[in-house]
């Protein structure tokens, strides 16, 4: 079975759109691991995220340059790891705590791949991949440790924007 597909968009908007899409099926527990280039959208992914989670607003956290909080149906922790300067930080701010959250949160994070052993699965890893173009993205997306199935379906759902 095919372990990665690719998706294609053309604007920012197309990607905001893709990120709520997933947001609104995601079930609490996933990790969603966010890899490109700076300028790639994987901020602008997440706040597609945070729409599609039905969050009202921002939650305040107390490190809010590598942290934020949004409340919705579910709660999205939403963290940079490119800020951080080593593994051993991931403690001092409470990332293994948030990923064990109960009732399940969902995890995205920015800069995903620095410390890969750090993350719980099941992962959702979103590659983002600039274009010829400016506006062009093509996202790659791959899951590890749910049946492909599963994911599969939750994106096809989500649709190409
Ligand atoms: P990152 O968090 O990966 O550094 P951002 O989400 O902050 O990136 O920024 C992405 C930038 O690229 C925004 O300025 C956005 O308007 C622009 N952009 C242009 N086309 C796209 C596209 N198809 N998808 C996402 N962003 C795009
Ligand atoms: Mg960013």
């Amino acid at each position: 079975m095919k372990e990665t597909f690719d998706i294609a968009t053309h604007s920012p908007e197309q990607t905001f759109e893709l990120g709520r899409r997933i947001g609104a099926f995601l079930r609490g527990g996933e990790t969603l691991s966010l890899i490109g280039d700076l300028g790639a959208g994987k901020t602008l992914f997440t706040q597609g995220l945070a729409k599609g989670l039905g969050a009202a607003g921002e939650v305040v956290s107390p490190t809010f340059l590598i942290h934020r909080i949004y409340q919705g149906r579910l709660r999205l922790h939403h963290f940079d790891f490119y800020r951080l300067a080593g593994e051993s930080d991931l403690e001092s701010i409470g990332f293994y705590d948030f990923q064990a959250e109960d009732p399940p949160a969902v995890i995205a994070i920015e800069w995903g791949d620095r410390f890969p052993r750090a993350l719980d699965e099941p992962i959702l890893q979103i590659e983002f991949h600039t274009g010829a173009s400016e506006t062009d993205r093509r996202i790659a997306v791959r899951a590890k440790g749910v049946p492909m199935d599963e994911w599969r379906t939750l994106v096809d759902k989500a649709g190409a924007p």
